[in-house]
């Protein structure tokens, strides 16, 4: 496994797989790695010839009021994470690295990034499409591997390589959860244990509008979703949203595949959990 810190480096690297005809996988992650970024790294390493995946805290994403200092930084640990799970290269820039003074450009998808958690967190999906372009043509990927777990970002990162003609393939990844239901996170280590224990609710209230999905209207599985979440205590709730699962727009009676999405805070921490729901 080699640890590459520059741009030039891994693009130098990257390119030599890619004339050796070599499918290259990019895993995009902040670190703190879990059972949730190790499922897109086993992916990658069944469908790839060599897997990438790129550690860092992107300062773009996260807004001013923001957990950006305190975001968890095991380094040591997520190397041995990474070697453990047979990754080729992990790719750890310094912010000036990626983002020097110098830089002036950015990425927007526009209305996909204004919605859901878009209205809270107003600079974030910029950040993120930014740094995932950046990521894109520094290690020529052809499989890029995204979770569901953040479902907007996913829809967002795809309209993206549609439309810029990046030549990578968004695969996207089911959600890994704890035996609880919660939704793996790094943030999830900031919770307490009685915190944890409130966040294991969320997923069951999704699970039961999934079962009522084909018997409820839309605003009724969305009100008795709020109702049930807001009883959880000490909960502060964003948003919950459901929209069409193919492209996060409007969704009503007729259409076949949607996802219910939520936004919560507990204490000091944001959670954010979906659920698909077909008819
Ligand atoms: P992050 O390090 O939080 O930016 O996440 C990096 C990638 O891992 C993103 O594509 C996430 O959607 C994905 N991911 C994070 N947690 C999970 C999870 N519990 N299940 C599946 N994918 C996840």
């Amino acid at each position: 496994m080699k640890v590459i810190k520059t741009i030039s480096k891994l693009q130098k690297a990257a390119f030599k797989h890619l004339k050796n005809g070599d499918e290259i996988g990019l895993v995009p992650t902040m670190g703190a790695l879990h059972q949730g970024h190790e499922s897109l790294i086993l992916k990658s390493k069944k469908n790839d010839d060599v897997t990438i995946v790129s550690i860092f805290v992107n300062p773009l994403q996260f807004g001013p009021n923001e957990d950006y200092l305190k975001y968890p930084r095991p380094i040591k640990k997520d190397l041995q994470f990474c070697k453990k799970n047979h990754v080729d290269y992990v790719f750890m820039p310094t912010v000036n690295e990626m983002f020097p003074n110098s830089h002036k450009t950015f990425v927007e998808v526009r209305d996909l990034q204004d919605i859901m958690c878009g209205k809270f967190r107003p600079a974030h999906f910029r950040g993120v499409a930014t740094v995932v372009a950046k990521l894109l043509n520094i290690s020529y990927a052809c499989n890029t591997y995204f979770g569901m777990k953040d479902f907007q970002q996913l829809k967002i990162i795809e309209q993206m390589v549609r439309d810029l003609n990046f030549k990578t393939k968004i695969v996207s990844c089911p959600i890994v959860r704890e035996k609880s239901g919660l939704a793996i996170s790094s943030r999830n280590t900031y919770l307490s244990p009685q915190e944890k224990e409130m966040a294991s609710k969320i997923h069951k209230i999704l699970k039961k509008a999934s079962i009522d999905f084909k018997n409820k209207n839309l605003s009724a599985l969305k009100q008795t979703a709020l109702n049930k979440l807001n009883k959880i205590p000490k909960i502060k709730i964003d948003y919950v949203d459901i929209v069409n699962f193919k492209d996060l727009s409007f969704a009503d009676k007729n259409t076949k595949k949607v996802i219910l999405a939520v936004a919560v805070w507990l204490g000091k921490t944001r959670l954010i959990d979906n659920i698909i729901m077909t008819r």
